[in-house]
């Protein structure tokens, strides 16, 4: 017997999300994906393009914000499980303006929390009753940046302290803490996964990846931050995804679990290899002043996933980068159509 889900997926237009709805769709052809969105300048309809017309997926321009509609859709929807992507992700954004990273990742989420809290029973004794429902499964999509910066050696495990350095990762971190607190409280069943920089299609301009290839095929400027020597821990966007179902489906409530591809690079490295691949002149790149604040290093110690869940990542890095520049450059016109960023950036 096949089981019927219903999954709210937040954030589901932006990068990582739009792959998620897509993953889930071909991969769990018995589950129902409701996306709400808010549509901010991270958010695409055009990534969506090839599920519109999916009789299992509807979409709901909705902000997290708002509270008595995030009620309203659990009730209509009959929500069992949430997959909460929707943020604001961008560090440099939260260096100009930190308030929106504060409402939407931290409230947003406590909104949501609270939806999933009231269409849930505490009492197991429920369990027999006719109302009965079992528990909204909540999962929030965080990040390794959470933990801080690491030094010349060393990983993050689930178990270190929570030291974000930026408005970005310090919202992250505060939404993680909130999260945790509805579990041991509520008794919510929650998962919290916190994943490496993510790269692939559909990824907005504004970062590392994307803006390079975009600024490399148009012959521009390729501005990296100080001496581009930050190390970080990159993994396929479609990796995550099925990271992310294999939490969906085995994780332990209450866990955190981290989410890393073992694929350590400096942002350097990967702008040569970019210019590269494209053929292009390194003179194209152009050292320009750090990020304040700037972690030096991330690294993700995946072990957790892999070994209790079961998860490895399916790409190499060597491939998945091949794949992506391949794929931006067949798809110039959905890169055309985004506003496109002006800065270094890494996510
Ligand atoms: P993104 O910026 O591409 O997409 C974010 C989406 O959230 C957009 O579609 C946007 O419209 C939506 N959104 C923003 N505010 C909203 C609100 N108030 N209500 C409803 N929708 C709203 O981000 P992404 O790169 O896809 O990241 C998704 C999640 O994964 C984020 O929570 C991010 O912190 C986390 N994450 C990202 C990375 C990465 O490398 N990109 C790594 C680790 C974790």
């Amino acid at each position: 017997v096949l089981t019927m889900k219903f999954i709210l997926v937040t954030g589901g237009a932006g990068f990582i999300g739009s792959n998620f709805v897509k993953t889930m769709l071909y991969k769990h052809p018995n589950y129902k994906i409701i996306n709400v969105d808010a549509l901010t300048y991270a958010g695409n309809p055009e990534n969506l393009q090839a599920i519109s017309d999916n009789h299992n997926y509807s979409f709901i321009k909705a902000d997290i914000r708002d509270r008595q509609r995030m009620d309203e859709l659990f009730l209509t929807c009959n929500i069992d499980t949430v997959v909460n992507f929707a943020a604001e992700s961008h560090v440099d954004r939260s260096i100009e303006e930190p308030e929106v990273f504060l409402t939407t990742n931290v409230i947003g989420t406590q909104v949501l929390l609270d939806a999933a809290k009231k269409h849930w029973k505490m009492n197991p004794s429920d369990k027999y009753s006719k109302e009965y429902k079992p528990g909204v499964k909540f999962i929030q999509v965080s990040t390794d940046e959470v933990y801080g910066a690491l030094g010349e050696t060393g990983m993050f495990v689930e178990t270190m302290p929570l030291m974000p350095n930026s408005p970005y990762s310090a919202s992250k971190a505060s939404a993680d803490l909130i999260v945790r607190a509805y579990h041991e409280t509520f008794g919510i069943p929650v998962n919290i996964t916190r994943c490496s920089n993510n790269y692939g299609p559909y990824q907005f301009p504004e970062k590392l990846i994307p803006l390079m290839i975009n600024n490399c095929l148009k012959e521009k400027e390729l501005p990296v931050y100080g001496d581009g020597m930050q190390v970080r821990d990159w993994l396929h966007v479609s990796d995550h995804c099925t990271a992310i179902d294999a939490v969906l489906h085995k994780g332990k409530d209450g866990e955190v679990y981290n989410i890393g591809g073992n694929n350590e690079k400096t942002n350097i490295e990967i702008v040569k290899l970019i210019v590269n691949t494209l053929g292009k002149s390194e003179d194209l790149i152009k050292n320009v002043k750090d990020r304040p604040g700037h972690d030096r290093r991330y690294a993700i110690d995946n072990t957790k996933i892999t070994t209790q869940l079961g998860w490895e990542p399916a790409y190499t890095f060597e491939q998945g980068i091949k794949e992506t520049i391949a794929w931006y450059i067949e798809n110039t016109e959905w890169l055309e159509s985004i506003a496109s960023g002006d800065y270094a950036r890494e996510g």
